[in-house]
């Protein structure tokens, strides 16, 4: 219509414009009223007709026409023109049209004038604000034309229309719809509209945002399937198609697979809207609900580990509503520690608490009435008794929740199962009475005993030594702090005992049975044998040493005194067998002299075999050979004796006895020969060996022989003999060697037979009494029995038992 209207505004108007509006505004406003003469009268009166009619029409025209000089001074502006913008028409009319412009327009104003200059006839259209005089907005779109004027001036004619009411409703649209687009943006929801049919499809910014689409392209459903994640294409097909058949609305999900592999999910909601002819449109929104569903999933996968926590944890946890005395609110784990199912979300509170043992729950809801009075939390411990008979222990902690009005609303809490702890509890604390027992039991042992205990540090000082209730044991004080090398007098009269044991505690090895010598409490030196082995900690690291010490002294000054005895005996056996030999000088002499008187005439025999003439080398060679074997024998005489006189220790060797036996009866056999005994041996071939000494156990058999001859000396009637049998027992595995020395002589009184084995006991004048008693002892050192028993008819029989090793010596 404007363009109408400016299509009138053609080249008359400009005319009439350009015959200068000033002389219409004389005509109409100074001369219209001065009468009309002549032609030329008629011609001006129809000229000032028409002048009015195009002034009428220039002035009330709904256009606003500006006349502008090329400098932009108003030359004239209609009086609808000038109203549009708040002037009178005079107030514009030589004033610069820009006074009419916003200051920041004004160089594009410029730059439209001096175009339309530039190109004069050629119309040109452009919308621009204008400010009325009150300051507000008018927004007029211009055409405008530059005409040369009569003089050949230029100027430039505007006719404005104002379209303020377009522009305000384009702004509130645009504005609008950027918010439109905007609350779309932000709530991740964009619009769509969809023909099935077509498959065509419009879209909003925020529905190209969503599908990731450049919004130049033009969206189809093809593209929407392409999208879809494979695993819901077929079911969104299917959900389109019914709706599309049935003309139903929309309200679904599904997701997106985007190019770059994430995974979007999307809520649709959409009208179905049927055409009279009968097509079906869908005209919907769809909402990114990822961030939603990222959450939930976040939540559902939070839910189960709090679940599957509270399952290992064996806790559970509820909210119970105070007034209506019902849980609010209970997790799984609840039902399985009351034994219920957790798909039993029906069941009242009053089932689960029926499963409370009754004093317990007594226990609870006054415990419970108490926290709601009091606002505080709680704790108790209670049981439950499960339909399998199985008993379950609770601990379980809660707080009342205060509602809007002030009043406990609520109790939240937690129940968790202590059954095992309570029961690892009760069996540590077992252990722990025990062990307090076992501790005191030992506490009492080692305060009584006579041993002491002892432990010391890293650095092998003392730390700790128990308690002693008996303060006469010889357990020492005042030692902690001290290493054991400190305390001993001895540590330097043994260096090396004390260096091989301080190597084996460098070493941490664990000792035995060191001994050594101290002072016990009182000062007094003792003996003390101790053993100890070495302690650390959880990872390995030596601590020190834990040990026993006892007095020994007793047993070490009866070893002393043993030894001391040994010795004595020793002595006093080395003194009698000398004694011996020396009643014996008679048969050694003859046992040496017979020997060396045969060498003799043997000798004198050689030289005379020699000295024949021819010399009888056989003879002599025979009697040479005889003195070597008598020269031997004497030797050998020689080498006993003066092995029973020297004194040697005690060498325990195989042995022969019946060689013991000859090798003794030859040493007596000049004493049985002055004495006229006749020795009669009956000695076992098969003798097994035994172990022993072989000068002592002669001593033994000289003491028996030489006691018989004497036995026998006052026989006169009776022949005098002595009998020697040698033999083995076996009775039942207990060997035995067995050696009888038997006399005829006085034989035992019963007075006598009990006390001969008591030293210094002696029927003779001249005997000692000794010889019997050191021959027992003898061998009861080698583990054997001596004894005497009086013969049946006379005389007396010795008996030398010894025993045999399980398996043969020999
Ligand atoms: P002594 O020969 O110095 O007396 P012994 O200890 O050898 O010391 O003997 C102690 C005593 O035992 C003898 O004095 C004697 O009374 C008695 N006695 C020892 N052997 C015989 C024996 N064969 N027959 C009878 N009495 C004996």
């Amino acid at each position: 219509m404007m363009s109408g209207q400016i299509a009138k505004f053609g080249n008359s108007a400009a005319q009439f414009l350009l015959g200068g509006l000033a002389a219409l505004r004389s005509f109409g406003n100074g001369e219209k009223d001065k009468p009309a003469l002549g032609e030329d009268s008629r011609q001006d009166i129809d000229l000032r007709d028409a002048v009015k009619q195009w002034r009428e029409v220039f002035e009330h025209n709904p256009v606003m026409y500006f006349m502008v000089d090329p400098a932009g001074t108003v030359l004239n502006v209609n009086t609808f023109g000038a109203a549009q913008l708040g002037y009178m028409a005079a107030e514009l009319i030589g004033q610069s049209v820009l006074n009419v412009f916003f200051e920041e327009d004004h160089a594009s104003v410029r730059r439209c004038i001096a175009l339309c200059l530039e190109t004069v006839d050629q119309p040109h259209t452009w919308e621009v604000r204008k400010i009325r005089k009150d300051g507000s907005v008018l927004w007029v779109r211009e055409n405008a034309k530059a005409m040369l004027r009569g003089d050949g001036t230029p100027i430039v004619l505007v006719a404005c229309e104002n379209i303020t009411q377009r522009k305000e409703a384009e702004d509130a649209l645009r504005q609008s719809e950027a918010y439109l687009a905007h609350a779309q943006e932000l709530s991740h929801t964009g619009s769509f509209g969809l023909s099935f049919a077509t498959g065509e499809a419009v879209w909003s910014r925020e529905t190209f945002r969503i599908f990731q689409c450049d919004p130049a392209t033009k969206p189809t459903l093809n593209f929407v399937f392409q999208r879809i994640h494979p695993e819901d294409r077929d079911r969104v097909r299917r959900t389109l198609d019914r709706a599309s058949i049935e003309a139903e609305n929309l309200d679904h999900e599904y997701r997106l697979l985007m190019p770059d592999g994430s995974v979007k999910y999307l809520h649709s909601v959409a009208r179905a809207v049927r055409h009279a002819s009968g097509r079906i449109e869908f005209v919907g929104a769809i909402t990114d609900v990822t961030v939603a569903k990222e959450a939930e999933e976040r939540l559902r996968r939070s839910e189960a580990y709090l679940a599957e926590a509270q399952r290992l944890s064996h806790t559970s946890s509820w909210a119970c509503d105070v007034r209506r005395q019902e849980f609010a609110y209970r997790s799984a784990e609840l039902y399985r520690l009351f034994g219920f199912e957790p798909d039993q979300i029906d069941l009242p509170a009053r089932d689960f608490q029926q499963r409370i043992l009754p004093e317990d729950f007594r226990r609870i809801v006054e415990v419970e009435r108490q926290a709601v009075r009091q606002r505080e939390p709680f704790q108790i411990d209670f049981r439950i008794a499960r339909p399998d008979g199985s008993i379950r222990r609770v601990h379980t902690e809660g707080h009342p929740v205060i509602g809007s009005d002030g009043e406990v609303m609520e109790i939240i809490g937690t129940h968790v199962d202590v059954t095992e702890q309570f029961a690892a509890k009760e069996a540590l604390q077992r252990a722990f009475d025990e062990l307090k027992t076992s501790e005191q039991r030992f506490r009492d042992y080692a305060e009584t005993a006579s041993d002491w205990f002892w432990e010391t540090g890293p650095d092998h000082r003392i730390t700790h030594i128990s308690e002693h209730a008996d303060t006469s044991t010889a357990a020492p004080t005042g030692l902690i702090g001290l290493t054991r090398w400190d305390i001993p007098p001895d540590a330097e009269l043994e260096p090396e005992k004390w260096e091989q044991h301080r190597l084996a505690l460098d070493a941490h090895l664990p000792f035995r049975d060191l001994v050594y010598r101290s002072r016990d409490r009182n000062g007094h030196p003792i003996y003390v044998r101790t053993s100890g082995k070495p302690f650390h900690d959880a990872s390995g690291s030596f601590l020190g040493y834990r040990g026993v010490s006892s007095d020994v002294t007793a047993a070490i000054r009866a070893e002393q005194a043993e030894e001391a005895l040994r010795k004595a005996q020793a002595e006093l056996t080395h003194v009698t067998r000398v004694t011996t030999l020396g009643e014996l000088t008679a048969s050694i002499a003859h046992e040496i002299t017979q020997p060396l008187a045969a060498v003799i005439s043997n000798a004198d025999a050689c030289i005379g075999w020699l000295g024949r003439e021819p010399a009888d080398l056989t003879a002599a060679r025979r009697s040479a050979e005889w003195i070597v074997e008598d020269a031997n024998r004497a030797s050998e005489v020689i080498r006993r004796i003066r092995a029973l006189a020297k004194k040697t220790e005690i060498e325990v060797i195989p042995l022969d006895l019946n060689q013991v036996v000859r090798e003794a009866v030859a040493l007596v056999r000049r004493e049985l020969a002055t004495n006229a005994v006749s020795v009669r041996m009956e000695l076992a071939s098969d003798l097994p060996r035994i172990c022993g000494d072989r000068i002592q156990l002669q001593q033994v058999l000289i003491n028996l022989l030489m006691n018989g001859i004497e036995a026998m000396q006052a026989n006169i009637d009776r022949p005098r003999e002595l009998a020697i049998r040698s033999s083995h027992a076996d009775d039942d595995g207990d060997r035995r060697l067995l050696l009888t020395v038997t006399d005829r002589g006085v034989g035992l009184g019963k007075d006598v037979t009990d006390r001969i084995f008591t030293p210094f006991f002696t029927t003779k004048s001249g005997g000692l009494g000794m010889g019997l008693s050191i021959c027992r002892s003898i061998i009861e050192a080698h583990a054997g029995r001596l004894s005497a028993f009086p013969n049946e008819g006379s005389g007396a029989t010795f008996l030398i038992a010894l025993p045999l090793p399980y398996k043969d010596a020999s």
